[in-house]
């Protein structure tokens, strides 16, 4: 069905809508796919689970995607807009399931269920959880796991960053503004997997400080939260904050064990394609690497394979 730039509710006249296009995730690769599936004049549905921009939305400052320097909440948001200009309908709710029926497939959300003829899973990922002792009973009570979010809390206090990746150097470069001393606990010897730029403003920033070879092994406090940290070398920390940047599990819960996944639970795909009118973009499908720029490129991709998906089965 083809519906140009109008919005359209769940039901209309008693009839359930069917979207040509239901995009899960709001993230950058989401929200790509929703400008150019709209663009193509297919009705869009993006639901955007929780967070709009998705990992995007939580940079600080984002200096590599072209002609942008700015907020990534603030590229979401102009992302966002140009996809609803065309006619795409962005609701933030998650996506619980997904099952093929006569339409092509149902996505129940826990608010209500949805139809479309095509699917792109754009679920990106979200941070892994750290699993130490003390580690669930501080959270939100001084552990975190985004520093633009919870940052402002530890305004002149001490801080951790707990990982040695873009995030975790991203996070201290943030938090380092903020607080008044910041700790980087990395297992490894050195800063390998961490891009030139990032590493040589951690090494120059006055108030960071790295801890290499190191593990965490326990998190401690009291009623008003997190008060220090152990390491594997028994080393007990005083910390007012830790903000964990250890990785990023994909975020596939909702689909069905029956599609591959590889080690990193991410979804293997032909192209773009897992199944029949089923696509997949960004950081969730395997082999992906993890930028911005990536992300909207395999959006783009997604979106066109539905789009020609759709027009060949009229
Ligand atoms: C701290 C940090 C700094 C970064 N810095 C940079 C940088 O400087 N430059 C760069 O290029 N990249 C950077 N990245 C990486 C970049 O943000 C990601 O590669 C990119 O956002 C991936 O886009 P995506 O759309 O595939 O997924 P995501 O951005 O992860 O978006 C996933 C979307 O899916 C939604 N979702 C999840 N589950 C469901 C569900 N069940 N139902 C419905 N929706 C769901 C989420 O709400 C979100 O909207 C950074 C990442 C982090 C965490």
């Amino acid at each position: 069905m083809t519906v140009g730039k109008m919005v359209f509710c769940v039901a209309i006249k008693g009839k359930t809508m069917i979207y040509d296009i239901a995009i899960i995730g709001s993230g950058p690769a989401g929200l790509t796919a929703a400008i150019y599936g709209a663009r193509a004049n297919k009705s869009v549905l993006v639901l955007g689970g929780a967070e709009l921009g998705g990992q995007m939305g939580r940079i600080a400052q984002l200096e590599n995607y072209p002609g942008f320097l700015g907020n990534g909440m603030d590229l979401a948001e102009f992302m966002k807009k140009q996809a609803e200009s065309f006619g795409a309908v962005v609701i933030m709710e998650s996506s619980l399931k997904i099952d093929k029926n006569d339409a092509g497939f149902s996505i129940r959300t826990e608010k209500a269920a949805y139809d479309a003829k095509t699917v792109i899973v754009a679920t990106g990922g979200s941070p892994k959880r750290l699993e130490i002792r003390g580690a669930k009973e501080f959270t939100g009570r001084g552990v975190s796991y985004c520093a633009t979010c919870d940052g402002f809390f530890y305004n002149g206090k001490t801080v951790a960053v707990y990982g040695g990746g873009n995030s975790a150097l991203n996070d201290a470069l943030y938090l380092a503004n903020l607080a008044e001393k910041v700790l980087i606990i990395y297992r490894k010897p050195a800063f390998t997997r961490g891009e030139r730029v990032l590493v040589d403003r951690v090494e120059s920033a006055k108030n960071i400080e790295c801890l290499f070879n190191t593990e965490i092994e326990s998190l401690d406090g009291d009623e008003s939260g997190l008060t220090f940290l152990t390491t594997n070398h028994g080393q007990k920390i005083p910390v007012d904050g830790l903000f964990v940047a250890i990785g990023h599990e994909a975020n596939t819960d909702f689909l069905s064990e029956e599609f591959s996944r590889d080690n990193l639970g991410k979804l293997v795909a032909d192209g773009t394609t897992i199944a029949d009118g089923l696509f997949v973009a960004g950081d969730v499908r395997s082999g992906n690497k993890m930028q911005i720029c990536v992300a909207t490129g395999w959006g783009c991709e997604a979106a066109m394979d539905a789009v020609a998906y759709l027009n060949k089965k009229g």
